[in-house]
């Protein structure tokens, strides 16, 4: 009985997410309302074993490489949050989606040099690593006349060298208040809090437990900063055993990308 309610309920949310006659986009939506009702029963599990509300969570919906047709599905089945990591396909995608009402997060590596274009559309940025990129990050935001939240982006995994699969940024956990104070002090920015990706190897909770030591830190001196970005699809409920506030969910959503992204 309950798997007959669950498979109408998944039916409908595919219809209202614009099913065709065809099927094709039907099917692709019903995928993607299936695999969000399957990521939103991982989330309420996680926070029920935390003796957490499910409302302190918030998921993001990480559509790197997938088109702008996933972001408008998601947008039906009720998500808000979007998470991209390359400005070069996050630009066009959030002016595809400009009549949605969305909030765009940032979430990749960010150039100094490609920060005059996040800054337009990008409602919070994860990963703010350095000095630089505050300022620039602020001067284009002010000429833009928009307001941006900002996270400061701490590296849980200082041990690994750049790789085959490249460095994931992010500040040493001792600089990461300086760089809270100097998002804090500029005109135009809000800081929101911290984000951290997981090692890629080892046990994820125990650096999730450092990033939240990180976290307090950042929230003792900044009260409203209780944004703790953390947990993708494979370590998400680490990540709210430790304190997550925000999930960043690519591939539990939206199936497999490929071999292409680091
Ligand atoms: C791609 C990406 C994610 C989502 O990863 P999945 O394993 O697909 O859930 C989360 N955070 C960052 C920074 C990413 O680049």
């Amino acid at each position: 009985m309950a798997d007959d309610g669950r498979a109408e309920g998944t039916a409908r949310a595919a219809q209202r997410a614009g099913a065709g006659p065809d099927g094709r986009a039907g099917g692709r939506a019903a995928r993607i309302a299936a695999n969000l009702e399957s990521v939103r029963d991982r989330v309420a599990r996680a926070c029920a074993a935390a003796g957490r509300p499910v409302g302190d969570v918030t998921l993001i919906a990480v559509t790197k490489t997938f088109p702008a047709s996933d972001v408008r599905i998601l947008a039906e089945l009720g998500v808000r949050d979007i998470g991209e990591n390359r400005d070069q396909e996050a630009a066009p995608k959030a002016a595809e989606s400009a009549d949605l009402d969305l909030r765009w997060h940032f979430i990749g590596q960010l150039q100094t040099n490609k920060a005059k274009s996040v800054a337009r559309y990008a409602d919070i940025v994860h990963s703010v690593d350095r000095p630089r990129l505050v300022r620039e990050l602020g001067r284009r935001v002010r000429e833009e006349g928009r307001r941006l939240t900002c996270l400061v982006q701490v590296d849980l995994d200082p041990s690994a060298s750049p790789g085959v699969l490249g460095p994931r940024g992010g500040a040493d956990t001792r600089d990461a208040l300086g760089i809270a104070d100097a998002i804090s002090a500029e005109d135009g920015l809000d800081l929101g809090g911290v984000m951290a990706v997981a090692p890629r190897e080892g046990d994820p909770e125990s650096a999730f437990a450092r990033l939240y030591e990180v976290a307090e830190r950042v929230r003792a001196r900044y009260p409203q900063a209780r944004t703790v970005s953390a947990g993708m699809s494979a370590d998400l409920e680490a990540a709210v055993a430790q304190g997550a506030t925000h999930l960043r969910v690519g591939t539990a959503l939206l199936d497999d990308r490929g071999p292409i992204v680091g």
